[in-house]
């Protein structure tokens, strides 16, 4: 099937054309038509699923159809975003995908000067691209109008949600005028997503796909049992002894990312760390790097690496494995995409043997086990609590995870604020999954 078939434009399908699509993706094909009639949609869709081009292709097609009524340019459509790199992508996207139209875009996201986004807003947009915190700023100092707003999308809608965004978006949801089309994007259906779709959603048609490349296919994972204190030595050794010219590593916290990339450094492997904490320009040029290959490893934690969408990512490394069974499914999903095989390799210690068996439970397989010859585990060492947070190897002593329904403080998430804030997100602890009615579980989450 190709993207002719679609209802799409001459302008939007030349600019598909120009990226080098040839055939529209799952999602493509189920979101682009509905949304071209003006309906509502519910999606379950991570990201690797081509979902921004099925939202964004469709939404630039209906704006430019619908020229805006003469006078100034105004904000015509709204997405909503979690994090910035993730703004800034779907941003890139829009701006890719829109470049044969006369449509102006704009991204605005904290932790960057408010004032040059003062000015772009100033200049007119059509699209803006957001997430909530830095768009409710601008709301404050009266920088922008809602109030027109034709078709609003929410993007990865858990993340903003786990993320503690939910008070921003019901106040956002109350600027926008009644009358406009709602497309929400989800990887898991919680309870709170499912109550803000039946609030926001009229009669949506849902959809559901399965990674585009399940991890099933594409991505080769091990396990490397090894001691909690040969972490990084194995690490270095990996990288050195197999070449490996660009490795996404994760650890559990944001100071367990800049420990690791510090000791990389030492052992004479160009590294860089991305986490909230960091400057916007600091993640901007870290990503860079990696991109272009000065940087050989990139260590992030979950957050910060949601969303990078880097091609033919080659190797994934857990060098902790996460809290959240659902979080190894995302982490390994940023290799083996658009069909390019990728490895996928988790070093696990004593301590995390527990959260390998409910990976395990998640993606309904075992991980093979890959003893690395001289990084053999020693069986007299006791597992110890893992720590997860601020103060201890890898952060302070907050559990691992916080109770369904309770959300980190009634503010704003620090991962949409100027870094140096100190605020603290609790790690992990995502409310358990569940499925709106007549939705069937995806098969990255069940059988990857
Ligand atoms: P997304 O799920 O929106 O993050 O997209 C994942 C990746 O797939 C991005 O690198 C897109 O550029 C790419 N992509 C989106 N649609 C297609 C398509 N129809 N054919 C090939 N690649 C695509």
């Amino acid at each position: 099937m190709s993207f002719d078939t679609l209802g799409l434009s001459a302008a939007v399908l030349r600019a598909v054309a120009e990226q080098g699509y040839t055939e529209p993706t799952p999602i493509q094909r189920q979101a682009i038509p509905v949304i071209l009639a003006g309906g509502d949609i519910l999606a379950g869709a991570q990201t690797g699923t081509g979902k921004t081009a099925g939202f964004t292709l469709p939404l630039l097609q209906l704006l430019n159809a619908r020229p805006h009524a003469g006078g100034r340019r105004h904000v015509r459509a709204l997405i909503l975003a979690p994090t910035r790199e993730l703004a800034a992508q779907v941003g890139d996207s829009v701006a890719a995908y829109g470049r044969h139209l006369p449509l102006k875009s704009a991204v605005i996201f904290g932790g960057v000067g408010i004032n040059p986004q003062i000015a772009t807003l100033r200049r007119g947009v059509d699209i803006l691209i957001a997430t909530p915190g830095r768009l409710l700023d601008h709301v404050a100092q009266k920088n922008v109008d809602l109030s027109r707003i034709e078709i609003l999308v929410l993007d990865e809608a858990d993340r903003m949600l786990d993320m503690g965004f939910i008070h921003d978006i019901r106040r956002i949801l109350a600027l926008l005028p009644k009358q406009r089309q709602n497309l929400l994007f989800s990887a898991t259906f919680p309870d709170e997503i499912k109550r803000l779709a039946d609030s926001l959603l009229r009669d949506p048609a849902l959809i559901e796909v399965a990674r585009r490349n399940t991890a099933a296919e594409t991505v080769t994972q091990t396990i490397h049992p090894v001691d909690r204190t040969r972490k990084r030595e194995l690490l270095s050794y990996l990288i050195g002894s197999r070449n490996w010219r660009q490795v996404l590593v994760f650890t559990r916290t944001k100071h367990g990312a800049d420990r690791l990339a510090r000791q990389l450094e030492s052992d004479g492997i160009r590294c860089a760390a991305i986490h909230g904490n960091k400057s916007q320009g600091a993640r901007t040029r870290a990503l860079a790097d990696f991109k272009q290959g000065t940087v050989r490893a990139l260590v992030a934690t979950d957050i910060a690496a949601r969303g990078i969408d880097i091609d033919q990512l080659p190797h994934v490394v857990n060098f902790e494995l996460p809290n959240v069974p659902e979080d190894y499914v995302h982490r390994i999903g940023r290799t083996g995409r658009a069909g390019n095989e990728g490895a996928a390799v988790s070093l696990v210690c004593v301590d995390e043997l527990k959260l390998l068996q409910d990976i395990e439970r998640v993606i309904k397989r075992p991980i093979p086990r890959e003893v690395v010859p001289g990084y053999e585990p020693d069986p007299s060492i006791k597992p110890e609590p893992i720590l997860n947070g601020r103060g201890a190897s890898g952060g302070g002593r907050n559990p691992p995870s916080r109770s369904a329904g309770q959300r980190p403080g009634g503010g704003r998430p620090a991962h949409d604020r100027p870094s140096g804030g100190g605020r603290h997100r609790p790690q992990g602890g995502r409310p358990g999954t569940s499925r709106p009615q007549g939705m069937h579980r995806s098969g990255s989450r069940g059988g990857a």
